[in-house]
């Protein structure tokens, strides 16, 4: 792929370049993902409204002691929802999470049998779940593929040249557009853990980044050397990038956009 195709805007580009990225991310990351834990679909919906505004980390740190505390809907449902929030806490937001958990676990009760629905149309009705925590559910404890956008897979995704958008629903969008079915559940686990130990939100490692020759945002965050290029190589592919981003004004849904670090 020379520089002048590898941050092109159509489509064919784009599917070719994420293929290339999500192959490179998931030799370096081989292991298995490092995220929430649960043991039933009903934990996991659990541990995803807690992660709302929370690392992976803290939620886990509190859930063995809660989920051995309180086994079903109806053991949520039924605490006061002071005690919940007590035990919560540590997760922040505890009062508005404590309420959303036992409205949900009622209407789990009330409508689906205390047991967790397979669709996101249904997933979406209960309190405190969005589209994002039906696809964590629906991708984790079901098996299905979606695209997951938190905080990290849409800072890769704008960071990666892919879209120029903070909107969850449009990045998901544009992702599916360029990447196979059966890959959908790789970005979301590649791209958090891509983007926790490397591409930062606060300071992105391009130097040590394996994306970096892929990356437009390589190029023009400054810090030192992208890994895998030389200076001539560098120099060239930022005359090339400025000349693709001009040719690419006319269609601003995949133009590369330039990213600065934040102090
Ligand atoms: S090259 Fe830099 S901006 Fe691009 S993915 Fe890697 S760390 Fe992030």
């Amino acid at each position: 792929m020379t520089t002048a195709t590898r941050y092109s805007s159509d489509l064919a580009s784009q599917r070719r370049r994420m293929l290339i990225i999500l192959g490179r991310l998931a030799k370096e990351y081989p292991g298995k993902f490092e995220g929430l834990n649960f043991t039933t679909p009903f934990q996991l919906l659990i541990a995803t409204i807690l992660s709302a505004q929370c690392t992976d980390e803290r939620v886990n740190s509190i859930t063995p002691k809660l989920f051995a505390t309180y086994r079903t809907p109806e053991d949520f449902a039924s605490i006061p929802l002071e005690k919940l929030a007590q035990d919560i806490k540590p997760t922040g937001y505890y009062n508005a999470k404590a309420r959303n958990i036992q409205a949900c676990c009622r209407i789990l009760i009330e409508k689906f049998g205390g047991t967790v629905p397979r669709t996101r149309e249904e997933l979406i009705q209960l309190p405190g779940v969005g589209r994002k925590t039906a696809n964590v559910v629906l991708s984790q404890a079901f098996g299905e593929q979606t695209i997951t956008v938190d905080t990290h897979v849409g800072r890769l995704a704008n960071r990666l040249g892919f879209v120029t958008t903070p909107d969850p629903l449009q990045i998901e969008t544009a992702l599916m557009d360029i990447t196979p079915q059966q890959r959908w559940n790789d970005i979301g686990n590649l791209f958090i853990t891509h983007g926790r130990k490397v591409c930062t939100a606060r300071k992105p490692h391009c130097d040590r980044c394996i994306l970096a020759d892929l990356c437009p945002s390589a190029l023009v965050i400054p810090q030192g050397k992208p890994a895998g290029m030389s200076k001539r190589q560098i120099a060239r592919a930022r005359v090339d990038t400025r000349s693709s981003r001009t040719a690419a004004t006319s269609q601003p849904d995949h133009q590369p956009r330039r990213i600065r670090s934040r102090k």
